[in-house]
């Protein structure tokens, strides 16, 4: 047996690993993540290694190998642990171990560490005052100036270059002073912030008076104490928008940091704002740090060095900050767990969600999930006891939910209106104008790629074998992008026979002229992935808005999560079924979570808030029930639709996508990977879907194609698909006609 070892967890050096024999007295007990002895180098001198992968092939000539001194026992290092967690990841979701280790492992490029170098005083304010008469008296200009500077310091210090600068300090004046024991010049690393702009502004932030939790809070606090202190599961917390969540996740840190534990929090980019900083830092104060993707890759380094040095406590961040260095971390928490940005589209695919239920596995530490609106793969693991449940049902201070209003946008058709908003939000804008209150305009652009729809009657073209949208592919042909069904498009409507049928154009540009001519008189702000494209695009838009300098905002997704504007009291949804649209098998989730959001953030200062749903489906479940805000109906129904269908989480799913300049060869090999999946079966469990087009077929002349692999696995879950994985990689790596189709693999489970 063999074992890949690095020996500098540098990201430039990450690739380089060198293998050596595993001695027969080690093998039983050696695993990757290990921190093994090793000779290096023509002198073989006695250094420190980890173990990144074991294998039974030898890399080059056996003779020549080398053999592990020993495994390093006494420390387990906080790299052992993050390299053991790419490892799983690696195995996991088929990437390779270099991938993983890049995303796992902090970026240690050369980023100079900052140093301050500050004059200070060596003695005390009155002696020092002494010494400023003194040089006043001997005509010293320019110790004069530097006395005098420091002595209008707080605390007596002076930064050595604004020193030069600025009083024109020179070493010849300097040194005869730190001689004489009257001044200090100290060199001190520091940290790069991670607030930016904000921090002067969080440091003076009074901290407010402790939120003390309500009653439902409460229980749920104790429920998940109690259920650490037991079995550990996973804690799922549906609580219905503006119950609280964000107290009970500070509770339990709170907690936990008690224990000298360390809490990584994982929050969606878009809802990393202002607002969420502040209320955690006037909690924690300077043991919070945050990491986004604003922050210079020196900034980020100095974060997770201060993680590991216990400077700070409490990660916030998205996906990435899942992989801060904490040497003994106690909880990971994951709000608006059913995001789609936790879910990692480039290599290794990896889920947020998964990840860290197995880092707190590895590190005995507690998963909290949370959300208004849980992914129905959580709530099933819910449902059967996998996690534990918890519900936050009320809104804090028995605020009441916003009242929502179905319009069916095929009746405005039929009475002749035939703009993207009906009479009633119309309406209903001109009276928020009037009492100076505030619109939301959502456009749903999800599902936007070109699904047909009749504006008459709501008729959807639909794939006859898997039940989710087809696309327009070329204005001629409809396209099943699961399975390849393919067929004419229409030119009436199949159901009605009416010519209005056809995919939808309209987008926030549109929208945003359409509103300006209808309300010459409100200020309109736009925020979609135009506008927002400059740094700090997103911020500048909403904090405009929540300073009322607008009246309407119009945005896409980005406008619904998470933020809280007390004097919205009106948001309309343009079209609710786009992304009920969508050629995915999750389009109802999708739809019914964005819906609920959008509706929830009206109405959460003191005026009640209402919402108008526009829609062709008005009878869709996911539209129903984001109407009474009921979830559980909705995920009864959704349940029922994916059993039925056999998508996740009732069946367990593999997408296996392909990509090649070359589309012939890319359509002969996606054939192969096919006929080599029917021949593993050999017990017929599977079903294979596809290859079919990508949603988008073709991105920069690279085409695209995707086969899904399903198995409806009963009770225990099964490992089957990672099997055919396995496989399929074996198989790949050693066909050269693969050699340039870039295959990647994606697990739904
Ligand atoms: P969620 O994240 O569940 O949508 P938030 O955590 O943002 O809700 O809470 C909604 C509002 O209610 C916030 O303004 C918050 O400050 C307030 N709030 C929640 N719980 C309490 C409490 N126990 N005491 C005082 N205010 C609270
Ligand atoms: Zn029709
Ligand atoms: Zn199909």
């Amino acid at each position: 047996m063999f074992a890949d070892v690095i020996v500098d967890i540098s990201h430039e050096k990450l690739d380089r690993s060198f293998q050596y024999r595993i001695p027969e007295h080690l093998q039983p007990k050696l695993q990757v993540g290990m921190t093994v002895w090793i000779p290096f180098g023509t002198a073989n001198r006695k250094i420190t290694g980890y173990v990144i992968n074991i294998t039974d092939k030898a890399a080059f000539d056996e003779q020549k190998t080398k053999d592990i001194l020993g495994i390093e026992t006494g420390i387990e290092t906080i790299e052992a642990r993050l390299i053991a967690l790419a490892s799983w990841i690696h195995q996991q979701y088929g990437s390779t171990m270099n991938q993983a280790l890049k995303t796992v492992l902090p970026v240690k490029a050369k980023v100079k560490e900052k140093q301050k170098k500050t004059i200070g005083l060596a003695v005390s304010k009155k002696q020092a005052e002494e010494y400023l008469k003194e040089a006043q008296k001997k005509h010293h200009k320019g110790r004069e100036r530097l006395l005098t500077a420091l002595l209008e310091e707080k605390d007596g210090r002076l930064d050595y270059s604004r020193a030069v600068k600025e009083l024109q300090v020179t070493r010849a004046m300097l040194s005869p002073l730190v001689k004489a024991g009257i001044l200090r010049v100290d060199t001190n690393r520091i940290y790069r912030g991670a607030f930016g702009e904000m921090t002067q502004d969080l440091i003076q932030s009074s901290p407010q008076n402790p939120q003390i939790p309500n009653d439902q809070q409460r229980q749920v606090i104790a429920g998940i104490r109690q259920e650490m202190s037991g079995k550990g599961r996973p804690c799922l917390i549906r609580g219905v928008t503006g119950s609280g969540k964000t107290l009970v996740y500070m509770e339990l840190i709170h907690k936990v940091l008690n224990d000298n534990r360390q809490v990584i929090m994982l929050i969606p980019e878009i809802a990393l704002t202002y607002q969420t900083v502040r209320r955690f830092y006037e909690y924690f104060g300077d043991k919070v740090s945050i990491l986004h993707s604003r922050l210079s890759q020196g900034e980020r380094y100095d974060q997770m060095e201060q993680a590991r040095q216990g400077r700070v406590q409490v990660m916030i961040g998205p996906r990435s900050a899942l992989f801060t260095p904490f040497p003994n971390l106690g909880m990971i928490i994951i709000d608006e767990e059913h995001e789609n940005s936790y879910k990692s589209e480039t290599m290794p695919r990896y889920h947020a969600r998964e990840v860290a239920i197995q880092r707190a596995k590895m590190e005995h530490a507690q998963v909290v999930l949370g959300s208004a609106t849980p992914s129905v793969d959580s709530f099933y693991k819910a449902k059967t006891g996998a996690y534990a449940l918890f519900h936050l049902s009320q809104r804090f201070g028995d605020r009441p939910l916003p009242k929502v209003e179905v319009i069916d946008l095929r009746q405005e058709l039929r009475d002749g209106n035939r703009s993207m908003i009906s009479r009633k939000l119309e309406e209903a804008i001109y009276q928020r104008l009037a009492r100076k209150e505030q619109v939301m305009l959502f456009l749903n652009r999800r599902g936007y790629a070109g699904f047909v729809s009749c504006r008459s009657c709501g008729f959807v073209a639909k794939c006859p074998h898997c039940d989710v949208s087809m696309s327009l592919h070329n204005h001629s042909r409809l396209v099943c992008h699961y399975c390849g069904y393919g067929q004419p498009a229409y030119e009436k409507c199949p159901a009605c026979g009416s010519p209005f049928i056809g995919g939808f154009k309209a987008g926030t540009q549109q929208i945003e002229k359409m509103v300006q001519k209808m309300f010459p008189q409100s200020r309109v702000l736009r925020m979609d992935f135009d506008t927002t494209r400059q740094k700090e695009g997103h911020t500048q838009i909403l904090e405009a808005f929540a300073r009322k300098e607008a009246d309407i905002l119009i945005g896409t997704q980005m406008i619904v999560k998470g933020h809280d504007f007390p004097d919205v009291t009106l948001v309309g949804v343009l079209a609710a079924d786009l992304s009920l649209n969508d050629s995915d098998y999750r389009s109802g989730e999708r739809t019914f979570q964005l819906l609920t959001q959008a509706v929830g953030r009206a109405g959460r200062g003191a005026m009640p808030g209402e919402a108008y749903i526009q829609t062709y489906q008005p009878e869709h479940y996911s539209i129903q029930s984001s109407v009474t805000q009921d979830y559980e109906a909705f995920y009864e129904e959704e349940i029922t639709y994916r059993s039925l269908m056999g998508y996740p989480p009732k069946a367990e799913m593999l997408a296996i996508f392909g990509g090649s300049l070359d589309e012939e060869l890319l359509d002969k090999g996606m054939n192969y990977l096919k006929e080599f999946i029917l021949m593993l079966d050999k017990k017929r469990q599977l079903q294979i879907v596809g290859p079919a087009p990508e949603v988008v077929g073709k991105v920069q002349d690279i085409y695209r194609r995707v086969i899904y692999v399903k198995y409806r696995g009963t009770g225990a879950k099964s490992r089957i698909l990672t099997a055919v994985k396995d496989r399929l990689e074996h198989y790949i790596e050693i066909n050269s006609g693969f050699r340039n189709i870039a295959i990647q693999f994606d697990f739904h489970v």
